[in-house]
């Protein structure tokens, strides 16, 4: 078979994939060792064999868990925007490194014109910036840089400095606990501080902490203010936090990773994120809200390309890295962490010249009023309740218990039995010690007889159980 025939193959088997989505349940649901049993891992495939490697294919298709099915609101990502997955072909198709202009040359400048966009947007218009592979990647290049901007660490490491304190909301992501052990800070040096009924970090709290901090000899160097909590959705506002970075000299980065795409709604952006242009840095996932296919991330800095340059920028790279005499173009390897780099470039601009700022503002737009239906809805259903007021895009809710009955143990229930019967993969999360099941509705399949339909299932199965477990 020649690439042509091949391709051939894979786009019928692709179109019927895609169009199928939402027919049956959303996984074909099989204990492992089933499931083992059905992909034949180990059979033996005669070398050059195309028909076994579909063959795989087709399996791999079948028994995957089918994002875009409407059952599918486990996590904060779905099936893909069309066309950022053929931006995700075209990439292994040409197969290449985006660190130098050289290998990369169109993906170079389709980074730094996608930079530029979202720069513009956050209000960084002089800042810098890279495509990393997820916010957890940038959060953890955005406390680099802060530890290095605030410390000789860049040199000497952490031996004989002054002692280095980051802060975070206590229910920041974990990227933060990661970030804090590879950068040699010590879980003990990322200070959780608590939140207010909303979920948002206390400013009382956090300047206290920064006072007890400092009055024992160390030095904060970095906060956080999440936007958009994982679990809760909690937006912290960035403007109490700036008469304290005056007082502290910290850097202050916000987490966007799930609400940062607020900023494509004027109306979004001025209601949960003012004052984001005030901050030093700010990460977003279009992998996440706007559909981007995994992985595809902005890292932006309000400050210009030296910084980051300053703080990343390490060894001998000589053998790899050029630039043009006038400085206008930089090798944007020389900028990451990591040496090859993956090409997210092309499906994010796909995207974003497929649906433009506005198709991205009503995207979001959408998600927060099939979350206030949501609220509602739950809100008249007398089976259920909600554990925290609803935020912005999260629904934390859960099937009221009878006396006697342990809400948690009943609602991991619920969710693992509508999880067998492939009909609904939804996350939870504590909020406040108690469990909740967790609504988003970034899947696009997701409308309001989707909601009507979910919340009757949870109902059902919450009373068929209890049912089982009276008899
Ligand atoms: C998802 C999430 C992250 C991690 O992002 P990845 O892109 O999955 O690495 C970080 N912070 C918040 C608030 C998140 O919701």
């Amino acid at each position: 078979m020649d690439a042509a025939q091949i391709f051939q193959r894979l786009a019928e088997l692709a179109g019927a994939y895609r169009d199928g989505q939402a027919e049956g349940g959303y996984v074909t649901y099989l204990p492992p060792a089933e499931l083992a049993r059905r992909l034949e891992l180990d059979r033996p495939a005669p070398p050059g064999d195309w028909d076994e490697i579909f063959r795989w294919v087709e399996l791999y298709l079948r028994y995957s868990v089918k994002t875009g099915h409407p059952g599918y609101m486990n996590r904060m990502w779905s099936s893909a925007n069309l066309p950022s997955v053929l931006g995700e072909m075209v990439t292994a198709l040409s197969n290449t490194s985006a660190c130098t202009f050289e290998t990369a040359p169109v993906s170079t400048l389709m980074e730094q014109y996608l930079l530029q966009a979202m720069l513009d947007l956050v209000g960084f218009p002089k800042g810098s910036g890279q495509m990393t592979t997820g916010s957890s990647n940038a959060n953890l290049i955005a406390l680099l840089i802060a530890r290095n901007q605030a410390s000789q660490a860049k040199n000497k490491g952490l031996f004989a400095q002054q002692e280095l304190f980051a802060f975070v909301n206590c229910e920041a992501h974990y990227s933060f606990d990661r970030a804090a052990n590879v950068l040699g800070l010590g879980s003990d040096h990322l200070i959780k501080i608590p939140v207010d009924e909303h979920g948002r970090m206390r400013t009382d709290a956090l300047e206290a902490e920064l006072a007890r901090v400092t009055a024992n000899g160390g030095r904060p160097f970095f906060v956080c203010a999440t936007q958009g909590t994982t679990v809760r959705g909690a937006f912290d506002p960035v403007a109490p936090l700036l008469p304290l970075r005056e007082k502290y000299g910290f850097w202050l980065h916000c987490d966007g990773a799930w609400g940062g795409p607020v900023i494509f709604s004027q109306k979004l952006r001025a209601q949960f994120l003012p004052h984001l242009e005030k901050a030093d840095s700010f990460t977003l996932d279009f992998h996440k809200m706007p559909g981007t296919a995994l992985m595809c991330n902005f890292l932006l800095l309000r400050g210009n390309m030296g910084v980051l340059q300053q703080t990343l920028s390490a060894g001998d790279e000589t053998y790899i890295f050029r630039s043009e005499a006038d400085g206008s173009l930089r090798d944007l390897g020389t900028l990451s962490l990591q040496c090859g780099r993956r090409v997210d470039s092309l499906k994010a601009f796909l995207d974003w010249k497929f649906y433009g700022r506005a198709g991205f503002a009503a995207r979001v737009e959408n998600c927060l009023s099939l979350a206030e239906y949501a609220e509602e809805r739950v809100q008249a259903l007398p089976e259920l309740e909600m554990v925290a007021p609803r935020e912005s895009f999260n629904l934390c809710f859960r099937f009221c218990p009878p006396a006697g009955v342990d809400a948690a143990a009943l609602l991991q229930a619920i969710r693992s039995r509508m999880q067998r019967e492939g009909r609904y993969l939804v996350g939870t999360g504590f909020v406040g010690g108690e469990l909740a099941m967790r609504f988003i509705a970034t899947n696009p399949a997701i409308g309001r007889p989707e909601i009507d339909a979910f919340l009757q299932t949870v109902v059902q199965s919450g009373k068929t159980m209890l049912a089982e477990q009276a008899a």
